[in-house]
């Protein structure tokens, strides 16, 4: 060995080891710090179905990818790290000898052939994402994906990742250009070009191999000293917190809330015990350990930000900002917890002083602080943050690694209405509607039956004693209000004109609990769902189609939890198999162009996209022959957002009910985008959606920004008036707005 030789292998065995003792102390600390969380037995369950989904997740890409050149270079990056480790492992042989290489594969062509395109992909992968951090940094362009992000972290992952991969093509270049390469040209001629241009210097392969692994420990010991370093831990802590998320087959983790928990089981309010169950969360290891490992595996990459209408609106709500506030106190306050600081549930100090007398300052400070508060009092999340989800779903939909932010938001908001009382005022109304009167108006109940009024056939009630295959559920806006009113009577008349058999409750219907359950009123939630699964069963309902997609949501998804098993679609979906089958034939077509607005309820937590724009394309072509199957879609002129990435209306997450005093107005936004499509209606399969795009758009008429001829219309509308065109405006007349 010479001295450079010497030199050189000395300088990369001390700082490994440094590395090495670092990084053991740091995984350690973040598993400490995870299991201070809560228990979830419930992630352990399917072992097989989550491996699969994590290995798809991961080495598939299939989140990533949908941000297709993001996702590609992403890929590539993945890959040469995995790769990159094999290769920094090398180079400990490189080190000491200029022809070293790894034993036993290092010498195989196949192992150089592959490493080297690897390398040269990866290297383009991470210029990819310099190049888009780069584009994308806030100071550029204002509230971008990356405004809040800590950017010298990203910056400092990319460069280590492009210095390590040039490095590696030194390495193999001053071994070409020593002679001691053992890969021929045609395997690695990106290795061969740049030896081409290098002089024969021995010691370059071992300078270049002491470069690399320095740079490589240097990026270990700073992420060992930064554990809430996200950016670079997500390369590890992806796999796990992917294979734990809530759905074992990979669906987002969204549809049915996670219900309170007690035991082990769905927390049952008349058996509840204050002394020992939690009623949502106030303290940040009151969220479970998978809560602390997905604030922990945050990459910041605001892919969750972006998409977020609260943020796209100028609400102070960021899904990426909030889960980092999360994770900075979990962090920060970790000392405290681990010394056994922390109140238990009546809010009693569990700690003596002198227990605590060793804990820093600075992790006593931090568990003083409020987790939901104001500046004012030090809070870690801001009440106007936690009020302006609308709990569309587009960050958990978004994010590559599975994080659920939406659970840790009702979480929070549980504890906030049930144990504090603190909420919008405004929304009191509402839940006060729903205790007294079993609908969120507060109309007499004794009227929800009162828009079968003046229809031209009966409509079957459900405890009539007579047989029915569908139970159709009409929801608090389908029997109270106006406008969704004209939708509950379209649907009715085309499951009548197709020969469905349907029944309803009428007044033995109650409200659902959707918006009480989404402001945080579990309480509230069970009563009423209770209430419902009683009626619901005793009526002996199997199939349910409902018209509003939070009714399906927790029809379908949430009274499964409460003892009531249903099959439960939603119109658009028996609609779409009614034209399908011929069973509705749409004779007249929609002109002016139709574009269709996607529910978060019915898109983004139940995935269903496909039905609502067949029924709108098979009305759109009315008459125009029967289409193919693959075209029953067609017609339609999309939104530039819209499926996975439609954009909320504003309504969801109970925001229906209380006022939206900050930034633009949600629907106000989503109105502009629909109006630039130039379509003069807009289908929406939701009465808040309706709602909420009918006063946007008429807010646009009166401004004179909108044509007075665009119309917001329930699919069923549109359906029916392309079926029965003899009845016109008077079937389910559309209206824009109240
Ligand atoms: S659920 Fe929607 S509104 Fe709430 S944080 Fe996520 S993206 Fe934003
Ligand atoms: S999308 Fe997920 S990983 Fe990315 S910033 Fe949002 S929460 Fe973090």
């Amino acid at each position: 060995m010479g001295p450079v030789q010497i030199v050189a292998t000395v300088v990369a065995a001390l700082v490994t080891a440094v590395a090495v003792v670092l990084a053991v102390r740091a995984v350690l600390k973040m598993t400490e710090v995870i299991r201070l969380g809560r228990p979830d037995p419930e992630r352990f369950g399917d072992q097989g179905a989550r491996t699969v989904t994590m290995l798809r997740e991961t080495f598939g890409h299939t989140r990533m990818l949908k941000w297709s050149v993001a996702g590609a270079a992403h890929w590539f990056v993945m890959i040469a790290f995995i790769v990159l480790s094999l290769l920094v492992l090398e180079a400990y042989f490189e080190v000491g000898s200029a022809a070293g290489h790894l034993p036993l594969i290092g010498g195989w062509a196949a192992y150089g052939f592959v490493t080297e395109w690897l390398g040269v992909f990866g290297l383009l992968g991470i210029l990819v994402l310099i190049g888009i951090r780069l584009a994308n940094r806030p100071a550029r362009s204002g509230r971008s994906r990356f405004t809040g992000s800590t950017m010298w972290q990203g910056y400092f992952v990319e460069y280590v990742v492009l210095a390590v991969l040039i490095c590696g093509f030194l390495i193999r270049g001053f071994q070409v250009a020593t002679g001691g390469f053992a890969h021929p040209a045609w395997a690695t001629p990106v290795s061969h070009a740049v030896g081409a241009a290098l002089p024969a210097w021995s010691g370059g392969v071992s300078a270049a191999a002491a470069i690399k692994i320095v740079i490589s420990m240097t990026w270990l010991i700073t992420i060992a000293l930064n554990v809430t370093m996200g950016v670079a831990w997500h390369r590890f802590l992806a796999f796990p917190n992917i294979f734990f998320k809530r759905n074992p087959s990979g669906a987002p983790s969204l549809g049915a809330l996670r219900p309170m928990m007690s035991d082990g089981k769905p927390l049952d309010f008349e058996e509840a015990d204050p002394e020992k169950d939690q009623f949502g969360v106030a303290q940040v290891e009151q969220f479970t350990w998978k809560g602390l490992l997905d604030f922990s595996t945050c990459t910041e990459c605001g892919r969750c930000q972006s998409q977020c209408p609260a943020w796209n609106t100028g609400k102070p709500l960021s899904p990426k900002l909030l889960v980092l506030s999360l994770r900075d106190h979990a962090y920060a306050k970790a000392p405290y917890l681990l010394a056994g600081g922390g109140k238990d549930l009546t809010g009693e100090e569990q700690a003596t002083r002198e227990q605590l007398a060793g804990v820093n300052v600075l992790a006593l400070a931090e568990a003083e602080r409020p987790l939901v508060g104001g500046a004012d009092v030090g809070g870690i999340i801001d009440p106007d943050v936690l009020w302006s989800c609308t709990t569309c779903g587009a960050c958990v939909e978004q994010c590559p690694v599975d994080i659920e932010h939406v659970d840790h938001i009702v979480d929070m908001r549980r504890y906030q209405v049930m144990i504090e009382s603190s909420f919008p005022s405004e929304a009191g109304v509402m839940l006060r509607n729903l205790e007294n009167k079993g609908n969120p108006w507060g109309a007499p109940p004794n009227t929800r039956e009162d828009w079968t009024r003046g229809l031209d056939f009966e409509v079957k009630r459900a405890d009539s004693g007579e047989d029915f295959e569908y139970l159709f559920w009409v929801g608090c806006a389908g029997a109270f209000e106006d406008r969704a009113k004209k939708t509950t009577r379209a649907v009715a008349t085309l499951l009548h004109e197709a020969g469905v058999d349907f029944a309803i409750l009428g007044n033995g219907e109650t409200c659902t609990g959707d918006p009480a359950r989404r402001i945080g009123n579990e309480f509230v939630f069970q009563l009423l769902a209770q209430q419902n699964v009683e009626t619901l069963n005793e009526a002996g309902v199997k199939k349910i189609v409902a018209s509003c997609p939070h009714c399906f949501n927790t029809l379908g998804n949430e009274y499964g939890q409460l003892g009531g098993q249903y099959e439960v679609i939603h119109h658009t979906q028996l609609l779409s198999h009614l034209v399908a089958t011929g069973r509705l034939t749409p004779v007249q077509p929609i002109d002016g162009g139709v574009t269709y607005h996607d529910p978060c309820y019915l898109g983004r937590h139940n995935q269903v996209y496909t039905p609502p724009r067949e029924v709108l394309g098979s009305a759109v072509r009315a008459g125009s022959g029967a289409p193919s199957s693959a075209d029953r879609a067609g017609g339609l002129v999309e939104m530039p957002r819209n499926s996975e990435r439609s954009f909320c209306c504003g309504a969801g997450g109970a925001r229906m009910w209380m006022e939206e005093r900050i930034g633009k107005r949600i629907n106000v936004e989503r109105v502009e985008e629909a109006l630039a499509t130039g379509a003069k209606t807009i289908a929406v399969g939701c009465p808040f959606c309706f709602t909420m795009l009918g006063d946007g758009v008429t807010g646009k008429k009166a401004s004179g920004a909108a044509d007075q001829d665009v119309e917001v219309v329930d699919v069923a509308s549109v359906l029916l008036r392309a079926v029965r065109p003899e009845d016109g405006p008077a079937a389910a007349a559309p209206v824009s707005g109240s």
